[in-house]
């Protein structure tokens, strides 16, 4: 079984807990390794959306940056800790972000740099958000639009999923059927949408998550659902399991029934970024 997480949040971001309460959980749990991967999120308008006033009431606003400075200046002490504790603990700690990706090229040169400045370890690309007529709707929120609005926006998702996997900016994409939260995206009119993008994550070499939050929903399932799952299998894409945990008691939730899942969908390559290969042979006789 898995014996790590990637998707984890901290306090600081919209986490509960700090980056040592964290650790003391993973190895508890008797883990080889752990990263962070609080929300990278930037866009211009954002301060002015109806999302941030209710991020604002509910205090988790500081996942949210209007420019790459101020997400910069909001990650650099989170990596200082990290550091911190990697030199003070020797455990293999990494530094990622949970990113939010926006498809246009002064996004692009923006996150560049900032990675430029930050060194993340790793990546994980996300589509919590649709964009529309200058405004940013939650994926989650998208259940008070009117349905062919809804529809459109939808697409609109799928759409953003596919051009962050051909970005080859991301280890793995996170929670494929993020819209199952509220219910959305579980008609078989939708398939057509999780085919074209498992096609794209496939052909661009990506990787996806099986997300256990999921299991929190009314499905039984994580995020993908059973019928996405099935078809990342079938496309040989590799995925890793993930807790997207907020706090420490949820690391390495239903792990091993999430990695059941997916071998029964017929999964078989499991992705680990750092992982330590065996040296290669052929190389070292080359040599
Ligand atoms: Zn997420
Ligand atoms: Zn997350």
């Amino acid at each position: 079984m898995q014996k790590f997480s990637l998707h984890t949040h901290t306090i600081g971001f919209d986490g509960k807990h700090t980056e040592e309460q964290m650790l003391k959980q993973a190895k508890d749990l008797g883990w080889s390794k752990i990263g962070f991967s609080n929300h990278f999120i930037v866009c211009p308008y954002i301060k002015e959306t109806k999302m941030y006033e209710a991020a604002l009431q509910r205090g988790y606003q500081n996942i949210y940056s209007s420019s790459f400075e101020e997400a910069i200046e909001k990650f650099k002490p989170h990596y200082e800790r990290i550091d911190e504790l990697k030199e003070k603990t020797g455990f293999p700690i990494y530094k990622g972000m949970e990113v939010d990706f926006f498809r246009d090229n002064e996004w692009r040169e923006g996150f560049e740099k900032a990675c430029a400045v930050l060194k993340p370890d790793y990546l994980i690309g996300s589509a919590h958000f649709v964009a529309a007529n200058k405004t940013l709707y939650n994926t989650h929120d998208l259940k008070n639009a009117p349905k062919e609005e809804q529809n459109l926006l939808l697409h609109k998702y799928f759409q953003n999923v596919r051009a962050a996997a051909k970005s080859g900016l991301f280890n793995f994409l996170a929670h494929l059927d993020l819209m199952k939260k509220v219910g959305l995206g579980r008609e078989d009119m939708w398939l057509e949408d999780e085919l074209k993008t498992v096609e794209t994550i496939a052909k661009a070499g990506a990787r996806a998550e099986i997300n256990t939050s999921g299991f929190k929903l009314a499905y039984g399932e994580p995020y993908p659902s059973k019928r996405i799952m099935g078809l990342l299998a079938k496309h040989k894409v590799p995925v890793i399991i993930s807790d997207d945990a907020h706090n420490f008691e949820r690391l390495g939730e239903r792990f091993a029934e999430a990695e059941q899942m997916a071998r029964d969908a017929g999964i078989k390559k499991f992705y680990d970024p750092f992982e330590i290969r065996p040296q290669n042979k052929i190389n070292e006789r080359s040599l």
